[in-house]
């Protein structure tokens, strides 16, 4: 059984993320959608609220898992038996960020690999912060999102 980890804020989850994992799916037997508790990292999402909006949007997904851990990704992967962390690419700017974390990845743990999807071209756009932006600004976000999304924004009142 092929396991692998899709970790983020997912602060919140959004339909690039979910092109992703969906796309991960087509790989790996189950993708484990990990939420980063990092304490320093403000977030305007609770990490039960994000694990909620998680839970909502991926229902029904046979071989997703939904968890959270605080530490290294590449700790959980070991505990869990996954070789394989997930992450994506969007434009280059995102390149220097993940390079510098896959190469720490595997200084911590040589035995995992990162596995890595180009972002598709309608949503290579799309980031959590730049949803947050747009609805705060009163811009339907619907297209970007799943509706657990717009749900958890309305009940916040934004
Ligand atoms: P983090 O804070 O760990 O970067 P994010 O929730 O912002 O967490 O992103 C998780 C992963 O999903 C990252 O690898 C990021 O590059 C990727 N990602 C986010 N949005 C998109 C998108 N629109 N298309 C492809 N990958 C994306």
């Amino acid at each position: 059984m092929k396991k692998a980890i899709y970790p983020g804020s997912f602060d919140p989850f959004t339909n690039g993320h979910l092109d992703i994992l969906n796309r991960a799916c087509a790989v790996f037997d189950e993708v484990i959608v990990l939420v980063a508790v990092n304490a320093s990292k403000k977030t305007l999402f609770s990490l039960l609220e994000r694990v909620e909006i998680l839970k909502a949007a991926l229902a029904g997904k046979e071989n997703v898992r939904i968890d959270s851990y605080e530490g290294l990704t590449v700790d959980y992967a070991r505990q869990v038996g996954a070789r394989h962390i997930i992450r994506g690419l969007r434009a280059v700017t995102d390149f220097e960020y993940e390079f510098q974390l896959a190469s720490a990845n595997r200084f911590a743990n040589h035995d995992i690999d990162m596995v890595f999807f180009m972002a598709s071209s309608d949503h290579s756009f799309v980031s959590s912060s730049v949803v947050k932006d747009l609805r705060a600004n009163g811009v339907d976000v619907s297209p970007l999102v799943p509706p657990a999304v717009l749900n958890a924004f309305t009940k916040k009142g934004l």
